[in-house]
């Protein structure tokens, strides 16, 4: 196969990767590790570029292979440098500056521009160790749900770095010591299997931004936009996976239900906007009363709910105790007046077994109503929890 077509088919593949990268980064500019990978494509571009060119006319060494290599090289620091953007919010510029200008000055050497297996010796275990630190870190993240976008990314990256390191190995062992290997082959498939990684990073790269907005969009049409807190259709999924995970471990599982008192009133002063930050101020002092594994949930209007499983009975009352203490005690200023909010909660334990959240949460609202009914700023327990 002619060095000239196949470095041509390249340019076309790193191209179409960075057309791609630029597409998805103009409808999703959130997901800014798009952008390195943009960098990515094009110097896989230019690197093919210069490639292309060198086959037609004799170009000095400081093009190629130097200036060709150092942007190779720097395109897998690219890829590495998206790879840390989108799993810590990192991106390594850095490394990729000290890889582009290190691999450059390193080819300016006389020795490197002469000889072959030296270039194979110092580049092709750094493309590899990129790669293969790309690999490492996704790996570690493929548990978590966002880690299903990261499969093909993972397997194409691991490919590559084999499948150079074991060329690598044969292009310096020496061909002839394989009466079975040719080195012309052993080229192409050098040449084919660049082609193949570009290709086949595009579509990883579009696979990782497409399950990331996904999974974005899901937690969106669970959260309620003015408090931040689950809504409904949330405590559907989460309850019913967590009366199954308590029943089947033994946990009880708890509600605390709360209402604001007199919430029409906040609203009949003061107006709507003034009641949403009413709403907020109220979400913001329970939210801190929670830990981390807690789940809250807006149920609807100014009625919310909490959902533990690891507290005891007594601790729950404790805990809706505090945040109805730490509501009355904080004011929230509207145009310069202090207004004292105050919530009623009403708290319910699953029994032994119990596979029905929506009993328990039941039993939670009727006791807020006692709540209320008995003056307000109260919390009620239905029953006796420890007994539940
Ligand atoms: P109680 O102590 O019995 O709970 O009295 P209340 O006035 O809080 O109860 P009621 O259910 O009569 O009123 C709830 C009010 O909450 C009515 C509604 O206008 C208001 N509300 C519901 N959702 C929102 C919202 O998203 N924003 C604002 N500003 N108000 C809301
Ligand atoms: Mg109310
Ligand atoms: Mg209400």
């Amino acid at each position: 196969m002619d060095l000239h077509t196949l470095l041509i088919c390249t340019a076309l593949v790193s191209f179409i990767m960075m057309l791609t990268m630029a597409a998805l980064f103009i409808v999703s500019r959130n997901e800014k590790y798009l952008l390195d990978w943009l960098v990515c494509g094009v110097l896989f571009f230019v690197s093919n570029l210069v490639g292309i060119v060198a086959t037609q006319v004799s170009l000095s060494w400081i093009f190629h292979p130097s200036f060709a290599n150092a942007c190779y090289l720097g395109a897998h620091a690219a890829l590495f440098s998206g790879v840390s953007r989108c799993l810590y919010g990192r991106s390594t510029w850095l490394l990729v500056a000290i890889v582009f200008v290190g691999i450059y000055l390193l080819n300016l050497l006389p020795p490197m521009v002469e000889s072959v297996e030296l270039r194979i010796v110092a580049l092709y275990p750094v493309v590899a160790a990129l790669d293969i630190s790309a690999t490492m870190a996704l790996w570690k993240h493929r548990k978590e749900e966002v880690g299903r976008g990261y499969y093909l990314l993972i397997g194409i990256l691991f490919i590559f770095a084999a499948q150079l390191l074991i060329r690598g190995y044969f292009l310096l062992a020496g061909v002839e010591n394989y009466p079975w290997l040719d080195k012309g082959l052993l080229l192409d498939v050098g040449s084919l299997a660049v082609i193949a990684f570009v290709f086949l990073l595009t579509i990883s790269f579009s696979v990782v931004v497409t399950w990331r907005k996904e999974l974005a969009l899901r937690e969106y049409s669970f959260t309620d936009h003015l408090t931040g807190w689950y809504n409904r259709k949330a405590l559907e999924k989460v309850a019913s996976n967590e009366i199954k995970r308590c029943s089947r471990n033994n946990f009880r599982l708890a509600f605390i239900v709360f209402d604001i008192d007199f919430f029409k009133s906040v609203n009949d002063r003061f107006g709507h906007i003034q009641g949403d930050k009413a709403l907020k101020h109220v979400t913001k002092i329970a939210k801190q009363q929670l830990r981390g594994y807690d789940h809250n949930f807006r149920l609807g209007g100014e009625e919310f709910a909490v959902l533990v499983s690891h507290l005891k009975p007594q601790d729950v009352e404790l805990l809706a105790q505090r945040i109805r203490k730490k509501v009355a005690r904080t004011p929230l200023y509207i145009e310069g007046e202090a207004v004292h909010l105050t919530i009623s909660a009403g708290v319910a334990i699953s029994k032994n077994q119990e596979t029905s959240w929506e009993d328990v949460l039941k039993r939670a609202d009727d006791a807020l109503y006692r709540s209320k009914h008995d003056g307000r700023n109260l919390v009620t327990s239905y029953g006796d929890l420890a007994e539940a």
